[in-house]
């Protein structure tokens, strides 16, 4: 982190004459001339090493980087409500799993596999049929990434919504790609510039435009430029490299899990790493047992399930807890022990979760901003997720912030959008550690109630004087040690 404003540099790289073409793009160059006349170590960062790192969050281990193959890549939709996420995965489901393949009825397992045709050959991908964003949020909030594209859809005669803005907030928080699917082109008068131009001033800039976000208009009803979104994933896919070591023990992520009347207690998991087979001991959280069997999406029986395919899986203990990571281990005693572990360690983190440490709020940056200065220590960031009445009061609030002085705390916008505090912002603001800000809008009830059992603190202000002037004292360290 510099400790230098965006003003200052940009005011430097003007008397250099160098333009910028936008504020937040700097070549090689520029950067290395800025490191230099603030005396700053440039270190260049390889790469490769990079890719690797990058790699080992996709659950690999060094020793898989040697036996790497190609896997599908997983997919999510989301959107804001009647935009037509559902019928858009109606379509695809039944367009391409059925035809793919002699199809049965297929379960809702919480993933199903499609084929699509690259180059005449069909590729596999895999769409995570979580409804909505909260199955997404709450997986994020505990850490877990599954997904590797993300497809927004946007219905063109509605255009930008507060789900809209949330979806994209998630998306971008977790890394993911985005590919907007601009949706009802069947509409008569519909006009899906204005979509693109919406969705451009808010930072995603289309393909078509100069920009990197992929947009495709289609009709999920019609079945229009479906072939085209598919296509669009496999290139956004491609170019991602996703790899697995599929010649190892599986391990991955809980999707969705249950108590099922005949199977006992059930869990859909995705196999990030390695390949499952029927007989394998798992331990998920505190479930842990032998697969006695699996299902696909289709509901047939399967003897194993390789990277980025999902299977329902009978024969744990327990039911455990979508989002939880799951491995695969030698015997059944290493895994009770693990899942015991486990359990221990969820006792702990609930005790100390009910005594309200390790929880975000504006005084507890307030006291680590007085801690830090008694100690001459770092900066700290604070992470914000502000809902507003209008999208004017943004601009306002941001730019009254703007001018608060950023020596000790750093702000940083994860998401602003207008309309009242959602579950889904608190389960943004748990997986980022973020405060949510509400200037005039409100919290419902069951969303506080939400906040408070996630631990985030929710603020609510109606006048703008307070807003900041908390802000200030925080950003200061209203705590100063008393004498
Ligand atoms: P979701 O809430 O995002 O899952 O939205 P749905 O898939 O339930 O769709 C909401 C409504 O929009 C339904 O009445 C759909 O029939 C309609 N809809 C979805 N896609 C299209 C489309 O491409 N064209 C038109 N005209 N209507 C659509």
């Amino acid at each position: 982190n510099l400790a230098v404003s965006e003003a200052d540099i940009l005011g430097y790289l003007y008397s250099k004459g160098v333009k910028p073409d936008t504020v937040h793009t700097l070549d090689k160059d520029m950067v290395k001339m800025i490191c230099k006349e603030y005396d700053v170590e440039v270190i260049e960062i390889d790469p490769v090493r990079v890719e690797e790192m990058a790699k080992k969050k996709e659950m690999l281990d060094e020793e898989d980087l040697d036996m790497l193959e190609n896997r599908p890549p997983v997919i999510t939709i989301m959107g804001h409500v009647d935009h037509g996420k559902t019928t858009l995965l109606d379509y695809i489901r039944k367009s391409k799993v059925v035809a793919s393949e002699a199809g049965g009825i297929t379960q809702g397992i919480g993933a199903y596999k499609v084929l699509v045709p690259v180059d005449g050959k069909p590729q596999p991908c895999v769409f995570l049929d979580t409804p909505g964003h909260e199955a997404f949020g709450a997986m994020r909030a505990r850490g877990a990434r599954v997904t590797d594209i993300t497809i927004i859809v946007v219905a063109v005669d509605d255009g930008v919504r507060p789900q809209t803005n949330e979806a994209i907030a998630h998306a971008k928080a977790a890394g993911v790609p985005i590919i907007i699917a601009i949706n009802k082109i069947d509409k008569d008068g519909t006009n899906p510039e204005r979509v693109m131009q919406e969705l451009s001033s808010i930072g995603l800039m289309p393909e078509v435009w100069g920009g990197d976000i992929p947009m495709v208009q289609i009709s999920a009803l019609k079945g229009v430029n479906i072939d085209e979104l598919l296509e669009t994933v496999m290139l956004v896919a491609e170019l991602q490299e996703l790899k697995a070591n599929p010649h190892r023990n599986a391990k991955g992520t809980v999707l969705e899990a249950g108590l099922d009347k005949t199977k006992g207690s059930t869990a859909t998991l995705i196999v990030q790493n390695g390949t499952l087979k029927k007989g394998d001991v798992v331990v998920c959280g505190e479930a842990f047992g032998k697969v006695r069997a699996m299902f696909d999406d289709r509901g047939g029986r399967v003897d194993q399930a390789g990277p980025s395919i999902a299977v329902q899986v009978i024969g744990l203990s327990s039911v455990p807890i979508a989002g939880d990571e799951f491995e695969v281990l030698d015997s059944l005693d290493i895994a009770r022990e693990r899942a015991n572990a486990c359990a221990e360690s969820l006792r702990v983190a609930r005790i100390s979760a009910k005594a309200g440490e390790g929880k975000v709020t504006l005084s507890s940056i307030a006291s680590a901003v007085s801690a830090g200065k008694q100690s001459g220590l770092d900066m700290h960031q604070l992470n914000i997720i502000l809902k507003v009445d209008v999208q004017g009061s943004i601009e306002a609030i941001r730019h009254a912030l703007q001018v608060l002085p950023q020596d000790n705390v750093a702000l940083k916008f994860l998401l602003q959008a207008p309309g009242d505090v959602t579950t889904s912002d608190v389960d943004l603001a748990v997986a980022t550690e973020a405060i949510i800000f509400g200037f005039n809008v409100k919290a419902p009830g069951s969303v506080k109630s939400y906040a408070e059992k996630k631990h985030v603190e929710i603020r609510l202000y109606r006048v703008i004087y307070d807003f900041i002037g908390d802000m200030r004292n925080a950003m200061e360290g209203l705590l100063e040690p008393v004498e």
